[in-house]
């Protein structure tokens, strides 16, 4: 097999854009908001119809992306999502690896804290994973987000729509979320869509989300061919 060095395409995805003409009133993003940004308007058409309106207060937004995330409508997205599912669909790339930025910190290896005399008992020290040694197939294109509770079930079934056969995430643990336990979130969205996908017989286990910290490029690159090739099995 022809492997090659990836170097993981950073996505600092900031960006929402909101373009609330699309709303359809559900009101989750206010629901799922940890810092109140978004209130959630009600008045009553001349109908008697109940219209919902969220309300964005940008002074207190932290841009975790939770609202983006379990908005189905399209009314607040991700500029750099929707690019990516763009550039996988040309590049005609057959399977997506999300990284936590968190979990690529250059945190020095126990062989580099020891040479540094660092005082920390090595399995303290977390392994760097060094993403861009991982070298993996032609096809397989890896992203490094600045959390992946920002990956909702819209981006995921637009890129499956778009033609990516799987979608591996490799989330930090959730008590070393920065964000709150936003890939908790996230692996919500995995389990809905998987049900969803099964259901519809489009297939088993296309997108999955682990919650380690890989010890090394080499580990990475063995969980990923374990998925590309359906082996990836996790307990919960
Ligand atoms: S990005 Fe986060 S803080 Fe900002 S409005 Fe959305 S959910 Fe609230
Ligand atoms: S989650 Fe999306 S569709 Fe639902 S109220 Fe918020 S902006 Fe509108």
């Amino acid at each position: 097999m022809n492997l090659v060095a990836h170097p993981a395409q950073s996505m600092d995805m900031d960006r929402l854009i909101h373009d609330f003409n699309l709303c359809y009133g559900c009101g989750l993003c206010g629901e799922v908001c940890p810092r109140g940004a978004i209130t959630i308007d009600a008045s009553r058409a001349a109908d008697g119809a109940l219209h919902k309106h969220p309300v964005l207060d940008e002074t207190h937004c932290v841009h975790c992306g939770r609202c983006s995330s379990v908005c189905g409508s399209g009314a607040i997205s991700q500029e750099k999502f929707e690019g990516l599912v763009q550039q996988m669909s040309e590049a005609r790339q057959e399977h997506l690896v999300f990284f936590c930025r968190k979990l690529n910190l250059s945190q020095p290896s126990p062989m580099q804290g020891e040479a540094l005399g660092l005082n920390t008992p090595l399995t303290a020290v977390r392994m760097m994973p060094q993403l861009s040694r991982v070298r993996l197939p032609q096809g397989v294109r890896l992203v490094d987000v600045r959390c992946t509770g920002r990956i909702g079930a819209r981006t995921l079934l637009s890129l499956l729509l778009a033609g990516v056969k799987g979608v591996l995430i490799f989330a930090c643990p959730p008590h070393d979320c920065e964000y709150g336990r936003e890939s908790c979130l996230s692996a919500l969205h995995v389990e809905g869509l998987n049900s969803l996908l099964d259901a519809y017989g489009m297939g088993e286990r296309r997108v999955e989300i682990l919650f380690e910290q890989p010890e090394s490029p080499a580990h990475v690159e063995a969980v990923v061919e374990r998925f590309r090739h359906g082996r990836l099995r996790l307990t919960r």
